[in-house]
Protein backbone atom coordinates (compact mmCIF):
# COMPACT_ATOMS: atom_id res chain seq x y z
CA UNK A 1 0.00 0.00 0.00
CA UNK A 2 2.65 2.15 0.90
CA UNK A 3 4.23 2.02 -2.35
CA UNK A 4 1.02 2.19 -4.49
CA UNK A 5 0.41 5.52 -2.19
CA UNK A 6 4.05 6.82 -3.41
CA UNK A 7 2.89 6.60 -7.34
CA UNK A 8 -0.10 8.13 -6.58
CA UNK A 9 1.58 10.95 -5.07
CA UNK A 10 4.42 10.69 -8.02
CA UNK A 11 1.23 11.00 -10.77
CA UNK A 12 -0.50 13.46 -9.26
CA UNK A 13 2.65 15.62 -9.05
CA UNK A 14 3.69 15.23 -12.52
CA UNK A 15 0.35 15.94 -14.10
CA UNK A 16 0.80 18.96 -11.79
CA UNK A 17 3.71 19.89 -13.60
CA UNK A 18 2.21 19.37 -16.94
CA UNK A 19 -0.89 21.38 -16.20
CA UNK A 20 1.77 24.34 -14.80
CA UNK A 21 3.95 23.89 -17.97
CA UNK A 22 0.87 24.37 -20.63
CA UNK A 23 -0.62 26.95 -18.91
CA UNK A 24 2.62 29.24 -18.57
CA UNK A 25 2.99 28.51 -22.32
CA UNK A 26 0.14 29.82 -23.01
CA UNK A 27 0.27 32.89 -20.73
CA UNK A 28 3.36 33.19 -22.61
CA UNK A 29 1.91 33.19 -26.04
CA UNK A 30 -0.72 35.33 -25.41
CA UNK A 31 1.58 37.84 -24.04
CA UNK A 32 3.82 37.62 -27.13
CA UNK A 33 0.69 37.91 -29.05
CA UNK A 34 -0.28 40.89 -26.77
CA UNK A 35 3.07 42.58 -27.52
CA UNK A 36 2.98 42.29 -30.91
CA UNK A 37 -1.19 43.89 -31.05
CA UNK A 38 0.73 46.94 -29.34
CA UNK A 39 3.45 47.33 -31.42
CA UNK A 40 1.40 46.63 -34.53
CA UNK A 41 -1.27 49.56 -33.40
CA UNK A 42 1.32 52.13 -32.41
CA UNK A 43 4.08 51.68 -35.39
CA UNK A 44 4.10 54.92 -36.94
CA UNK A 45 4.07 55.12 -40.88
CA UNK A 46 7.35 55.89 -42.60
CA UNK A 47 7.69 58.86 -44.81
CA UNK A 48 10.36 59.72 -46.66
CA UNK A 49 11.41 63.32 -47.68
CA UNK A 50 14.10 64.23 -50.40
CA UNK A 51 14.96 67.81 -50.84
CA UNK A 52 16.25 67.71 -54.37
CA UNK A 53 19.93 68.84 -55.35
CA UNK A 54 22.71 70.34 -52.84
CA UNK A 55 26.55 70.86 -52.42
CA UNK A 56 27.64 71.51 -55.63
CA UNK A 57 24.42 71.22 -57.71
CA UNK A 58 22.48 74.20 -56.57
CA UNK A 59 19.22 72.90 -59.21
CA UNK A 60 17.52 75.92 -60.65
CA UNK A 61 18.52 79.42 -59.95
CA UNK A 62 15.82 81.99 -59.69
CA UNK A 63 15.38 84.96 -61.32
CA UNK A 64 15.65 86.62 -58.32
CA UNK A 65 19.22 84.68 -57.52
CA UNK A 66 17.93 82.38 -54.95
CA UNK A 67 18.85 78.65 -55.06
CA UNK A 68 16.90 75.58 -55.36
CA UNK A 69 18.39 73.68 -53.66
CA UNK A 70 18.45 75.99 -50.26
CA UNK A 71 14.35 76.61 -50.76
CA UNK A 72 14.15 72.56 -51.61
CA UNK A 73 16.38 71.71 -48.16
CA UNK A 74 14.00 74.30 -46.26
CA UNK A 75 10.34 73.43 -47.05
CA UNK A 76 11.23 69.75 -46.29
CA UNK A 77 12.48 70.61 -42.74
CA UNK A 78 9.40 72.07 -42.26
CA UNK A 79 7.51 69.46 -43.48
CA UNK A 80 9.46 66.88 -41.62
CA UNK A 81 8.64 68.73 -38.37
CA UNK A 82 4.77 69.56 -39.00
CA UNK A 83 4.73 65.40 -40.11
CA UNK A 84 6.50 64.52 -36.72
CA UNK A 85 4.02 66.35 -34.59
CA UNK A 86 1.21 63.75 -36.21
CA UNK A 87 2.81 60.84 -35.27
CA UNK A 88 4.31 60.44 -38.32
CA UNK A 89 7.70 58.96 -38.85
CA UNK A 90 10.47 60.99 -41.73
CA UNK A 91 13.22 59.83 -42.76
CA UNK A 92 15.27 62.56 -45.24
CA UNK A 93 18.19 61.83 -48.27
CA UNK A 94 19.58 64.69 -46.99
CA UNK A 95 19.01 67.37 -43.76
CA UNK A 96 21.79 69.68 -44.97
CA UNK A 97 23.36 71.06 -48.05
CA UNK A 98 25.22 68.33 -49.22
CA UNK A 99 25.38 66.28 -52.49
CA UNK A 100 24.96 62.47 -52.03
CA UNK A 101 27.94 61.50 -54.40
CA UNK A 102 30.27 62.65 -56.29
CA UNK A 103 28.52 62.66 -59.17
CA UNK A 104 24.37 63.83 -60.37
CA UNK A 105 24.12 60.38 -61.82
CA UNK A 106 25.43 58.59 -58.68
CA UNK A 107 23.78 61.55 -56.47
CA UNK A 108 20.57 60.12 -57.73
CA UNK A 109 21.29 56.37 -57.96
CA UNK A 110 21.57 57.29 -53.97
CA UNK A 111 18.58 58.83 -53.68
CA UNK A 112 16.61 56.11 -54.88
CA UNK A 113 18.50 53.44 -53.20
CA UNK A 114 17.52 54.39 -49.52
CA UNK A 115 14.36 54.70 -50.87
CA UNK A 116 13.94 51.59 -51.65
CA UNK A 117 16.02 50.61 -48.49
CA UNK A 118 14.06 52.34 -45.88
CA UNK A 119 10.27 50.97 -48.03
CA UNK A 120 8.30 54.33 -46.52
CA UNK A 121 4.96 54.32 -47.48
CA UNK A 122 5.62 57.36 -50.02
CA UNK A 123 8.30 59.19 -50.83
CA UNK A 124 8.20 62.80 -51.76
CA UNK A 125 10.49 64.71 -53.39
CA UNK A 126 11.04 68.83 -52.95
CA UNK A 127 11.86 70.48 -56.30
CA UNK A 128 11.57 74.23 -57.86
CA UNK A 129 10.57 74.67 -61.90
CA UNK A 130 11.49 76.82 -64.60
CA UNK A 131 10.75 78.00 -67.72
CA UNK A 132 11.95 79.99 -70.51
CA UNK A 133 8.01 81.56 -70.71
CA UNK A 134 8.49 83.70 -67.31
CA UNK A 135 4.57 84.30 -66.75
CA UNK A 136 4.60 79.94 -66.07
CA UNK A 137 3.91 79.55 -62.15
CA UNK A 138 2.03 77.27 -60.14
CA UNK A 139 2.89 73.75 -58.07
CA UNK A 140 2.57 70.85 -59.88
CA UNK A 141 3.24 67.06 -58.88
CA UNK A 142 4.77 64.21 -60.90
CA UNK A 143 4.26 60.75 -60.56
CA UNK A 144 5.53 57.85 -62.53
CA UNK A 145 3.39 56.51 -65.33
CA UNK A 146 3.06 53.12 -64.41
CA UNK A 147 2.64 53.45 -60.52
CA UNK A 148 -1.33 53.02 -59.24
CA UNK A 149 -0.11 54.03 -55.97
CA UNK A 150 1.99 57.37 -57.40
CA UNK A 151 -1.44 58.63 -59.48
CA UNK A 152 -3.52 58.32 -56.36
CA UNK A 153 -0.91 60.41 -53.97
CA UNK A 154 -0.21 62.59 -57.16
CA UNK A 155 -3.45 63.28 -57.38
CA UNK A 156 -4.10 63.91 -53.62
CA UNK A 157 -1.16 65.69 -53.44
CA UNK A 158 -2.00 68.17 -56.20
CA UNK A 159 -5.70 68.60 -54.98
CA UNK A 160 -3.95 69.79 -51.46
CA UNK A 161 -1.84 72.45 -53.94
CA UNK A 162 -4.96 73.62 -55.43
CA UNK A 163 -7.22 74.28 -52.68
CA UNK A 164 -4.72 75.75 -50.71
CA UNK A 165 -2.49 78.28 -52.39
CA UNK A 166 -4.09 80.76 -54.44
CA UNK A 167 -5.06 80.60 -58.13
CA UNK A 168 -3.57 77.12 -58.36
CA UNK A 169 -5.23 75.18 -60.51
CA UNK A 170 -2.28 72.75 -61.85
CA UNK A 171 -2.99 68.84 -62.59
CA UNK A 172 -1.22 65.90 -61.73
CA UNK A 173 1.46 64.45 -64.10
CA UNK A 174 2.50 61.20 -65.27
CA UNK A 175 6.02 60.78 -66.53
CA UNK A 176 8.02 57.89 -67.35
CA UNK A 177 11.21 59.56 -67.45
CA UNK A 178 13.07 60.83 -64.68
CA UNK A 179 14.90 59.01 -62.82
CA UNK A 180 13.55 58.86 -59.27
CA UNK A 181 10.60 58.34 -60.58
CA UNK A 182 11.53 55.12 -62.84
CA UNK A 183 13.99 53.42 -60.35
CA UNK A 184 11.77 53.70 -56.99
CA UNK A 185 10.03 50.36 -56.13
CA UNK A 186 8.09 52.51 -53.73
CA UNK A 187 5.20 55.26 -53.98
CA UNK A 188 7.51 58.16 -54.91
CA UNK A 189 5.72 61.85 -55.89
CA UNK A 190 8.07 64.93 -56.90
CA UNK A 191 6.45 68.30 -55.99
CA UNK A 192 7.68 71.14 -57.67
CA UNK A 193 6.38 74.11 -55.48
CA UNK A 194 6.92 76.65 -58.27
CA UNK A 195 8.77 78.83 -60.91
CA UNK A 196 11.40 80.21 -60.21
CA UNK A 197 11.91 81.65 -63.45
CA UNK A 198 8.46 84.02 -62.35
CA UNK A 199 9.56 86.93 -60.51
CA UNK A 200 6.69 86.93 -58.21
CA UNK A 201 6.95 83.10 -57.07
CA UNK A 202 10.14 83.14 -56.88
CA UNK A 203 9.76 86.27 -53.89
CA UNK A 204 7.29 83.94 -52.60
CA UNK A 205 8.96 80.59 -52.70
CA UNK A 206 12.12 82.28 -51.22
CA UNK A 207 10.61 84.02 -48.06
CA UNK A 208 10.26 81.78 -44.61
CA UNK A 209 7.15 82.59 -44.18
CA UNK A 210 5.61 81.03 -47.58
CA UNK A 211 8.01 77.97 -47.19
CA UNK A 212 6.10 76.98 -43.85
CA UNK A 213 3.11 77.72 -45.63
CA UNK A 214 4.10 75.46 -48.35
CA UNK A 215 4.99 72.88 -46.16
CA UNK A 216 1.85 72.71 -44.48
CA UNK A 217 -0.18 72.42 -47.42
CA UNK A 218 2.80 69.02 -48.60
CA UNK A 219 1.86 68.18 -45.30
CA UNK A 220 -1.80 67.70 -45.77
CA UNK A 221 -1.80 66.18 -49.29
CA UNK A 222 0.78 63.33 -47.43
CA UNK A 223 -1.49 62.48 -44.55
CA UNK A 224 -4.74 62.97 -46.84
CA UNK A 225 -2.61 60.07 -48.73
CA UNK A 226 -2.30 58.10 -46.11
CA UNK A 227 -5.64 58.22 -44.64
CA UNK A 228 -6.42 56.95 -48.04
CA UNK A 229 -3.81 53.84 -48.42
CA UNK A 230 -5.02 52.31 -45.47
CA UNK A 231 -1.67 51.90 -44.64
ZN1 LIG B 1 15.22 70.31 -59.08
Amino acid sequence: MKEKGKYVVAAVLLICLIVFCLNAGGVLRSKIQKSREVSGETAPPLVLLDPGHGGIDAGKTGINGAKEKDINLNIALYIKKLLEKEKISVIMTRAEDCRLAETQVEDLKERVRIMNEEQPVLAVSIHQNSYHDESVRGAQVFYYSDSAKGKKAGEIMQNALNENLEGNGKEAKANRSYYILKKTEVPVIIVECGFLSNYEEAEKLADEEYQQTMADVVREGIVNYIGNSGS
